[in-house]
């Protein structure tokens, strides 16, 4: 691509007039050289900019460091620079899209699209990539040019390229930053990036895909690279062996492999299908959690899917929430919509009848479903869904009753992950902040309150967490909850939220002890967030086996040959009876071949019975992933398997 080394000289001349003056690395260099060496760029006056950008006496200057969101997001929007540069190189006409870093995309770090007509081949990535080992080798600056709009456009529809051309149209101000890297490269962009690309320690080109320019189905189509890059080897193939780990456990084919549940055209994207196998582990995680919320005292409830459209409008829905809901539907000249949430429902209830604070903390908790719309491009599995049900509950609370009813949810949330296996979680409080403004609605007060219950809460609960600023939602505090699950992800998953705003949009009251009607708190609160993402993550972080009391079949009879079929029939009614999840593998085949399909369907047990087993009324047990774990009387098994359903057991360390 010819340029026009014209570009290039006025590129080194502006360079020239900056590096006399002192620049952000400057101040930070008299602050800590070792720290300055390190940083990614800086913060100046709040606003993320190059290290050599000029600075005055009066700024304030920050280092960003690689350890940080911002820092890893330039690095890997650098690394996408340098990505386009090489393509640049190898490819001229090659033209360009855009390049952004990704920070928790399992696809990679970061992207660039290109338009070219001819395909970029597998062969292809490979020469990238080299040429852009080539190019850190060579250290080169990332260079900032600033310089007219109309410049800009000229320029950049000079070399053909329109798509640059509008996004400078729609995006660039009168004055329109460039960057340059090497001499074929030039990219409209607001930066900031690294200084050079020696900064670039460890990066792979991962794949290619096809994309629509802005996303959009009627525009060109694009060629996308994806890449990962990190500042050391190690954290690169530590990511690396993780996406190859993740790939092995996707549930999405674990889900269909294992018969679990299905996504159908036919039907509509979005929509799951519980299958027989799916649907009796979700029998069982439903059971473990309504024991729960009876044993800590929750009201069981039940609410209808649909209402009137005008509770929404009492709700703020209708209001805020519109683009997330499925269209009204006309009934008996009644507007009607499908519940996206089922907060309103809890409240229909609370409102049934007079309340007083004695009644109060009321807990409600039902496996609510919703429906919500998602972008089509948006959907993924079992993760992003457009109709899931929620384990969701609704604690109408007094002021007094609020930090102790935060803590049991503390707790209840605490006893899930133990359950389930994830012993390691992040805990998030986002408050409010200095943000004090219209955007956050309810009193001072009662923010103060509720942010100081919940601080509390936590400290009472011995709960270490991480504190937002300015991260609440608009009614309120809240504290979220983030599982590492068993490769090292992390999981979004439970939320505990104080609100103030719907008990003052649907006016709910209960008598104080001063005879006086008062407003109740409402925590919202849901533990698995929504069961079928709940699934999705639970199936890739057991790989599919499932712990012995979630396990669609926990045990298989196989007899040896056809001589103990009578004996084998015996023993697995005996198992029926007993309550446990069996079936028989009868079949002609070789009992190596028994054992290799019971393990690739993820039976838990297998009762191998032959000719001495069937004589003794015994059994041999062996356990998915174990292999033998010794003879014993039938009776011996049940009581066994039912020790570690009873447990609720990970493992079958206590068989
Ligand atoms: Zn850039
Ligand atoms: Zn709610």
């Amino acid at each position: 691509m010819s340029l026009g080394l014209y570009t290039f000289s006025r590129i080194s001349m502006t360079n020239i007039e900056l590096s006399a003056t002192r620049t952000a690395f400057d101040v930070l260099k008299e602050q800590d050289k070792e720290i300055a060496k390190r940083s990614v760029v800086a913060r100046l006056n709040g606003e993320l900019v190059d290290l050599n950008t000029p600075v005055k006496e009066t700024d304030t200057v920050e280092a960003i460091m690689p350890e940080s969101r911002d820092g890893l997001e330039v690095y890997r929007h650098s690394s996408a620079h340098l990505l386009a540069a090489a393509v640049l190189e190898l490819f001229p006409g090659t033209r360009l899209g855009i390049g952004p870093a990704l920070l928790d995309d399992p696809k990679g770090g970061f992207f660039y699209d290109f338009q070219r007509d001819e395909r970029f081949t597998p062969e292809d990535l490979q020469k990238i990539e080299k040429k852009m080992k080539e190019l850190v080798k060579q250290n080169l600056p990332y260079r900032r040019v600033t310089i007219p709009k109309s410049e800009a456009l000229e320029k950049f529809n000079g070399m053909g390229e329109d798509l640059k051309c509008e996004l400078i149209s729609d995006k660039g101000s009168d004055m329109v930053s460039c960057y340059t890297l090497g001499n074929t490269f030039i990219d409209f962009c607001l930066g900031p990036h690294l200084h050079a690309t020696g900064r670039i320690k460890a990066f792979k080109l991962l794949s290619l895909a096809g994309a629509y320019w802005l996303g959009d189905n009627e525009r060109p189509q694009m060629q996308r690279i994806y890449g990962i890059s990190f500042f050391s080897q190690e954290e690169l193939d530590a990511w690396l062996k993780q996406r190859e780990e993740a790939e092995r456990r996707d549930h999405r084919r674990l889900g269909r492999e294992l018969d679990l549940f299905s996504i159908q055209d036919e039907y509509g994207p979005g929509l799951i299908f519980w299958h027989p196998k799916g649907g009796m582990i979700r029998k069982e995680i439903e059971d473990f959690l309504r024991e729960q919320l009876v044993r800590r005292g929750y009201g069981l409830v039940f609410t209808p899917q649909v209402a009137k459209r005008d509770l929404w409008r009492v709700s703020g829905h209708e209001e805020n929430y519109a683009d997330s809901m499925y269209a009204p539907m006309e009934m008996d000249n009644v507007d009607f919509r499908i519940r996206p949430m089922n907060c309103p429902f809890h409240i229909g209830i609370y409102k049934s009848s007079q309340r007083s604070y004695r009644d109060l903390p009321l807990r409600y908790g039902e496996f609510g479903t919703v429906y919500r719309y998602e972008l089509a491009g948006a959907l993924h599995g079992l993760l992003r869904v457009r109709g899931f049900t929620q384990d969701d509950a609704h604690l109408f609370c007094t002021p007094q009753n609020v930090r102790q009813e935060v803590r049991a949810c503390i707790d209840f949330t605490r006893h899930v992950y133990e359950t389930f296996g994830f012993t390691k979680f992040k805990v998030e409080l986002s408050v409010r902040g200095e943000d004090t403004s219209k955007k956050y609605i309810g009193s001072d007060e009662n923010w103060q309150l509720a942010e100081e219950t919940l601080v509390a809460a936590l400290a009472e609960e011995n709960m270490p967490y991480e504190r937002i600023e300015g991260e609440a939602a608009f009614y309120g505090p809240k504290i979220d909850f983030k599982v590492v699950d068993a490769i090292g992800r992390l999981w979004q998953l439970s939320t505990i939220q104080v609100d103030f705003n719907l008990p003052e949009r649907f006016k709910l009251e209960y008598i104080g002890s001063d005879n006086h009607p008062h407003r109740p708190i409402m925590l919202h609160r849901a533990l698995l967030g929504s069961v079928e993402r709940f699934f999705g993550i639970l199936i890739e972080h057991f790989e599919g086996k499932f712990p012995f009391w979630l396990s669609p079949l926990q045990v298989r009879v196989m007899p040896i040959t056809d001589k103990q079929s009578e004996y084998g029939e015996k023993v697995l009614k005996q198992l029926i009876d007993a309550g446990l999840r069996v079936d028989g593998d009868f079949a002609g085949e070789k009992i190596g071949a028994k054992i290799r399909n019971a393990q690739l369907e993820r039976v838990s047990f297998m009762l191998v019975i032959g000719e001495r087993e069937a004589q003794t009324g015994q059994v041999a047990v062996r356990e998915r992933g174990r292999g033998d774990i010794g003879v014993m009387s039938v009776d011996e098994f049940v009581t066994r398997a039912k020790a570690l359903i009873k447990t609720r057991a990970l493992n079958s360390d206590q068989f």
